[in-house]
């Protein structure tokens, strides 16, 4: 019979970082489940993805190139030859600043970002953004300059609260953070019976 191991580790598909138990057998991580120890443990849709973003034969696991509207596998040595070319005619014809950098969210905060940001420096562009230009650095923004700029990160106070409307938004959906707090407060009575409204509304009221 095959022993299977539990190991408590994180969810690294955003930067939230959700606390995770992952079954092991044979070195094989087999099932992931919430952490039920971790504040943030409410897994959101792409964690069912978990197992597939290792294992799944359908990875994409060398460079392709669309070459007459069919993706072709190619070496890596010719990858890297046909960025490097491409690059340097963006800069050879629009400069530097011809050209923008971008990281999807799974990079922010890793040292793949750091990285990224660098290449941009040697590459002589100013131009980088990420996941966080659409979503946490807008939110920055708009907070600093509605309050202050000292308020730049204002989040509601959920604890004294008895009533809740969210507008366009969906806590358990786009602010796991925010919807970990409002669960607890749920679990002690504070919204009970109105949490049930919670999933699958964009747009509810808790009193
Ligand atoms: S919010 Fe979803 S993708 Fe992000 S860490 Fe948690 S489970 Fe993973």
């Amino acid at each position: 019979m095959n022993d299977i191991k539990k190991v408590n580790t994180f969810c690294k598909m955003c930067s939230i970082a959700c606390g995770i138990t992952v079954e092991v057998s044979n070195g094989r991580a087999i099932k992931i489940t919430p952490n039920e120890d971790h504040p943030y443990n409410k897994l959101c849709p792409k964690s069912d993805g978990l197992l597939d973003v290792t294992y799944s034969d359908k990875r994409i696991t060398s460079p392709m190139r669309k070459i007459n509207d069919r993706w072709k596998k190619i070496s890596w040595h010719e990858a890297f030859a046909f960025i490097a070319g491409k690059l340097r005619k963006i800069k050879e014809e629009d400069g530097g600043r011809g050209l923008v950098f971008h990281t999807g969210n799974p990079l922010i905060g890793s040292i793949g970002e750091k990285m990224v940001r660098r290449f941009a420096d040697a590459y002589g562009s100013p131009n980088y953004t990420s996941g966080a230009s659409l979503c946490y650095f807008s939110r920055k923004i708009a907070m600093s300059l509605t309050f202050d700029y000292g308020q730049v990160n204002a989040l509601p106070s959920f604890r004294g609260t008895k009533s809740i409307f969210l507008w366009g938004i969906n806590p358990g959906e786009s602010a796991l953070l925010q919807s970990s707090v409002v669960k607890l407060m749920a679990g002690r009575g504070r919204v009970a019976g109105l949490y049930r409204h919670w999933y699958g509304a964009t747009g509810c009221v808790w009193t």
